[in-house]
């Protein structure tokens, strides 16, 4: 299952609905295809900002007939920007988020998608208002360039400084919760997520998705909790290992509801009280369940007003503690699992078969999102450079780890600590058992600015499988891991010394 940022070309067939998603990049050259090429200025629109405007630059290698226009996610067209034949060279347009009517179009993931179909140049060029209408796209050339239309935008200081994991429950061989028309939660828990993906790679945040199909995770299946069977909980288990692997800033699972009463609807927010970054969860699940409240009360009936269910606490397995044998590794990252609405209620069911919901439910997200980050006391980021995997107990090496200013306040005064655990006890989750074996000071780093760290640590006795923990201090002292920015985990492997020392003292410690 892909791990990288960008989502890669899918389609998918849900409720009937067609949602292709390509996989062009959003900004700057995009999909070159023959005789076509496509680029545009920018992938963030601020909605509503008077004079704000995306421009596309369309290339033609040869005479064709050209469509340029703006559709949604779902491929309904909003706007048309040219429509005609035209002559091989380059054609601008701009994009001011309005509608053919003039209207401020909603919050949302948007394609600009050029369409060509080449033409002779025996026929020439004839002026656009003659022209016939264009092929449909399924016979030319296709290039199109995603954008995000939205209020408030998740603060990027740089593309990919930030990165969110958004994990929509279930697919493949698991359903989830279905409705009794066969509507099945997977493929809307999908739906959701992959529209949230795209309005946040449009704002510059990294997205990675646990999957991008109706298939499972655990693909191909591995027996990842080692316990000699591979079954549903090596498929949960495979979620968390996508966002610890690409250290996400925040952990999103994307669900939605059942219950034996149909009477019973609403939706909720759930995180896990055992973590000890809980209380960012907590944050996190409150916000986002007012968020999508709102959203839904946008797009409620006079016949169905929210229940409001609240943020609560609840031990689902990708929130929560380490747990061996069947949970070894825990989720890294602040996270909630969003339980939307229910399949089991005829009303929200009808709802949530409606792609204006689903998307009104990204937006909540995407905005839920943007106000915690916004919110966080810190905002740092790391990556791990370059690290030995093995080295002998007691003796010093050397890691290079970047550090991140993913806020908008200079970084002054900082400190990197290092702390060893032993890799069995579950990592971060129990930071009482570290060890401190390192740190160094952080040099001054502004707001969207990245250094590079050299870091001296010296490997923990005794020899064994161990994580280290780079965890920023502020000025004052306070752990950056408290105030909500994951720290960075290093497997390190510890070895008996190749040598035994032939001096001092030896002290059995068997
Ligand atoms: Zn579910």
């Amino acid at each position: 299952m892909p791990q990288a940022g960008r989502l890669p070309t899918f389609t998918t067939h849900a409720l009937g609905l067609l949602l292709i998603l390509a996989a062009v990049p959003t900004v700057g050259q995009s999909a070159d295809e023959a005789g076509l090429g496509l680029s545009v200025s920018r992938s963030y629109l601020p909605r509503a900002r008077d004079g704000a405007r995306i421009a596309a630059r369309v290339r033609l290698d040869g005479p064709a007939e050209l469509r340029l226009r703006v559709a949604d996610a779902d491929g309904r067209t909003v706007r048309e920007l040219f429509r005609g034949r035209r002559a091989a060279g380059t054609l601008a347009r701009s994009w001011d988020g309005r509608d053919e009517d003039g209207q401020v179009v909603p919050e949302g993931p948007y394609r600009i998608v050029a369409s060509s179909v080449a033409v002779p140049p025996a026929q020439g060029v004839r002026p656009a208002a003659q022209a016939d209408p264009p092929a449909p796209e399924s016979e030319g050339q296709v290039a199109e360039a995603w954008v995000t239309v939205a209020d408030r935008r998740v603060y990027p200081p740089r593309p990919g400084f930030i990165t969110i994991a958004i994990d929509p429950g279930h697919g493949g061989s698991l359903d989830g919760a279905v409705g009794p028309d066969g509507t099945r939660e997977a493929d809307l828990n999908l739906d959701i997520g992959l529209r949230l993906a795209r309005m946040l790679e449009g704002a510059g945040v990294t997205a990675v998705v646990t999957r991008t199909s109706d298939s499972n995770v655990n693909e191909p299946p591995l027996d990842l909790t080692a316990d000699g069977l591979i079954d549903e909980t090596d498929e949960l288990a495979a979620r968390p290992d996508v966002a610890n692997r690409a250290r996400a800033d925040l952990f999103i699972a994307i669900h939605n509801n059942t219950a034996v009463n149909q009477s019973v609807g609403g939706p909720a927010t759930l995180y896990s009280d055992e973590r000890t970054f809980s209380e960012r969860s907590s944050r996190l699940a409150r916000i986002v369940q007012a968020e999508v409240l709102t959203a839904l009360r946008g797009v409620a009936t006079d016949a169905w007003q929210p229940y409001e269910r609240k943020a609560l606490t609840y031990p689902y397995y990708v929130l929560r503690d380490y747990d061996p044998p069947r949970l070894l590794r825990p989720t890294q990252m602040p996270g909630v699992l969003s339980e939307g609405l229910f399949l089991s209620n005829p009303r929200e069911l009808r709802l949530l078969k409606q792609p204006r919901v689903r998307q009104a439910m990204a937006v909540a997200y995407y905005h839920a999102i943007a106000e915690y980050l916004a919110g966080r006391e810190s905002h740092v980021g790391y990556a791990s450079i370059s690290a030995p995997s093995e080295v002998a107990a007691g003796e010093t090496a050397t890691f290079e780890v970047e550090v991140r200013n993913q806020g908008t306040e200079p970084m002054r005064g900082w400190h990197l600590a290092v702390s060893a655990l032993p890799a069995t006890s579950g990592s971060i989750g129990r930071p009482g058992g570290a060890q401190k074996v390192g740190g160094r000071r952080i040099p001054f780093v502004a707001p969207g600015r990245r250094v590079r760290l050299d870091v001296q640590v010296a490997a923990p006795e005794p020899a064994q499988p161990w994580v280290l923990l780079f965890d920023a201090r502020d000025p004052d002292g306070g752990r950056a891991y408290r105030q909500g920015s994951p720290p960075l985990e290093v497997p390190l492997t510890t070895v008996e010394p190749a040598v035994p020392p032939t001096q001092g003292v030896a002290v059995a410690r068997w």
